[in-house]
């Protein structure tokens, strides 16, 4: 058995350079342009004391700097004002996320949101209405989807659209409090238009939620009639973007601001789409907007590197305690357990990071045309939903854990942490609530066939489960393809034997896990439903189940993108490196695990502690590279707190 603490030999220091250019690519002159640009003294920490009001202001301001300057419109076409470049925006908002969260956020919800959805959701027609005055700042706007009564559940908003073919116009409606707009970006004080998704009604039928293009203020911010906009008040972060609620009384807007890519309505009022069933519809319409969810998984995964850069680095000067009678206190990151709190964490930004990599690059190809089929926007969509949920809620975790390995200076407003805490938690919850969005992972997985899931929400796919897709599953596992070819990496007489740092073992361990925990959920589904079970009340029995099953799939992809990422590395040095960090990563996963390994008589105990020995070993040779490993995410030095003489600053 292979353990490294037995075969541990040196690692070479890397170039921190030199990866860091390897990790920017391949939109490193995009990134090197925003960095420059947080340096700049006028985009400096806002003083902890402003007021929201001053706040909004400054935000403002700055996203209108940053707007002149063309750094916020990459990825809006080119014949409209934007730079045309999709994988370059996201590179430009994922490094604009080491500064100022409300300013990031602002800058999604306005190009982002409100730009994306006239892109997406929109016609010629709307593009050359709107999108020059959203690329210039012109017209600020937002993007209202979420209601009091339904957030996750957009399928059910109530505001309605009401076609009136005799004036040509829609009618757009609140009818009950619980159906106003609620926790709009930029509804509160500077939106003067906003795209507003409600029910679509024409005289014969409700066609489902559409995209309107609705004007709530005028060019001197006063509110247009029959539109009534609230605060929502202060928040725990995020206090520099103006959130608000939306109510419409009967607000006339005409037809053309339909966003009708699919769906319209004649003068007449009769209704066609493309897409005939309108569950299908609605979720075609809503997978358009994945780049908000892929910008914030990039931007969950820059503030992780922030708390870690900050965290590493005062544990590399921090010193407290040291051998008796040796004079000399020693390091922070010299100890076992803040190296076993830090550097797994470490492993896990830098797997992410190739996983988000190969997001953007997909997320690329989809939208430049380069690859426009059906299974490559599905598979995006699964992909970013889980990406988002894993690196947001990893973003909290560093956070946490940075701040409490920085002790009492973490707890320093000027370390960044407070405000970072307070501005990154929400990404778990807004661009799709992290649960909500494993749900949907697991939901691709379980039918590989969203054609035919499309008219159900995450708890109502039951009833198709129990039929069609669990079956097929249950054949194809028990006709063993995938097992035999798992099984046969990871037998019980190799399983001794296996060498823990190999790769092809970590991944068939993680493939093993992942079909394991699929096929075990499809089981129970079935068998609930075969015993006659109510769908909705089987498939929530299984949601604990169903959930692993999606946490592993995503696991699975993670390491596979880190593997391929180190594979086209050209440096050799820095791919011993990332080989090394990655074994770390996974061995962690697995460690995280090994209750459900052994469970599962997958790995022995004796394995088992091997685990446990190897990733303490792994720590042990990381630990001297881990300030070389945090300067290579290339954080800007002037977002890291300076924490006493010398500081943290590189
Ligand atoms: C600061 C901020 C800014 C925002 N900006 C915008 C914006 O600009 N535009 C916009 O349209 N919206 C915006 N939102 C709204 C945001 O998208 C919603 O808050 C989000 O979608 C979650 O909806 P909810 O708050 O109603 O939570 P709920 O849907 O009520 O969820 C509450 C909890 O219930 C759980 N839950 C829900 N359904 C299930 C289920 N089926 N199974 C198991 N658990 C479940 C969730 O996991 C969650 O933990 C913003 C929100 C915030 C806080």
């Amino acid at each position: 058995m292979s353990d490294r603490s037995d075969t541990a030999e040196t690692l070479a220091a890397i170039d921190p350079d030199l990866l860091g250019s390897y990790l920017d690519q391949p939109y490193g002159a995009v990134r090197e342009e925003v960095r420059t640009a947080l340096a700049r003294p006028e985009f400096g920490p806002v003083d902890p004391e402003i007021t929201s009001k001053e706040y909004r202001e400054r935000v403002f301001e700055w996203l209108t700097l940053l707007s002149d300057e063309g750094q916020t419109t990459r990825g809006l076409p080119a014949e409209h004002g934007g730079g045309g470049d999709i994988g370059g925006s996201i590179a430009s908002f994922e490094t604009l996320a080491y500064g100022d969260l409300s300013l990031l956020v602002k800058t999604g919800v306005q190009f982002g949101l409100f730009g994306g959805a006239i892109l997406h959701l929109g016609t010629r027609i709307h593009h050359d209405r709107y999108l020059a005055d959203i690329a210039s700042l012109k017209l600020p706007g937002c993007f209202a989807m979420s209601e009091s009564g339904h957030g996750s559940d957009v399928q059910s908003v109530g505001t309605t659209a009401t076609y009136d073919y005799e004036s040509l116009e829609w009618v757009i409606h609140t009818p009950t409090e619980a159906d106003r707009k609620d926790w709009i970006g930029n509804a509160a004080v500077h939106g003067q238009a906003a795209v507003v998704f409600a029910q679509l009604i024409t005289s014969d039928d409700n066609h489902g939620v559409h995209a309107f293009v609705v004007p709530i203020r005028n060019e001197n911010g006063q509110v247009l009639e029959g539109v009534r906009i609230e605060d929502v008040g202060h928040k725990l972060g995020l206090n520099g973007v103006d959130n608000g609620r939306l109510y419409f009384d009967s607000v006339r807007i005409p037809r053309s601001n339909l966003l009708d890519r699919y769906g319209s309505v004649t003068d007449s009022g009769d209704y066609s789409s493309p897409i005939e069933n309108p569950t299908r519809r609605f979720f075609t319409m809503v997978g358009t907007l994945v780049q908000g969810r892929v910008s914030v998984a990039g931007a969950g995964l820059s503030v992780s590197k922030v708390a870690l850069t900050t965290a590493i680095r005062h544990g590399n000067l921090r010193r407290q305690f040291g051998p008796p009678d040796d004079g000399e206190e020693v390091p922070l990151m010299e100890y076992r357990a803040h190296q076993r709190r830090l550097l797994p964490l470490l492993a896990r930004s830098y797997a992410l990071h190739f996983k988000q990599a190969e997001l953007v690059a997909d997320l690329d190809r989809v939208f430049s045309g380069a690859e426009s089929d059906e299974q490559a926007r599905r598979s995006l969509e699964t992909s970013a939903a889980g990406v988002k949920a894993f690196a947001t809620w990893h973003a909290v975790e560093c956070l946490q854990t940075g701040r409490e390995t920085c002790g009492g200076l973490g707890y320093l407003t000027s370390s960044g942490f407070a405000q970072r805490k307070a501005d990154a938690e929400i990404f778990t919850t807004f661009e799709g609530d992290n649960t909500v969005l494993l749900q949907l992972v697991a939901k691709s997985m379980l039918t590989g066939y969203r054609e035919e899931f499309g008219n159900l929400n995450p708890l109502g796919m039951a009833g198709f489960v129990a039929t069609q897709a669990v079956s097929r599953l249950v054949e194809r596992t028990a006709a063993g393809e995938l097992w035999g070819r798992i099984w046969d990496e990871i037998t019980p007489d190799s399983e001794e034997d296996g060498d823990l740092n190999d790769r092809e073992y970590q991944l068939a361990l993680f493939a093993w896990r992942e079909e394991h925990v699929l096929e075990s959920a499809a089981r129970r589904l079935k068998g609930g439903m075969d015993d006659g079970g109510d769908p909705f009340e089987v498939f929530n029995a299984c949601q604990d189940h169903v959930l692993v099953a999606a946490r592993s799939h995503i696991d699975t992809r993670i390491l596979e993108a880190f593997a391929h990422g180190i594979e086209q590395c050209e440096d050799e040095t820095s791919k011993s490196m990332l080989n090394r960090v990655c074994d770390l990563h996974a061995l962690s996963v697995i460690e995280q695990h090994r209750g459900w390994y052994q469970e599962h008589g997958r790995i022995s105990s004796t394995r088992s502690k091997a685990v446990i020995r190897n990733v303490n070993s792994l720590c042990d040779e990381l630990r001297p590279h881990a300030g070389d490993l945090v300067d290579a995410l290339r954080v800007p030095e002037c977002v890291l707190p300076e924490f006493g003489p010398g500081g943290l600053r590189g």
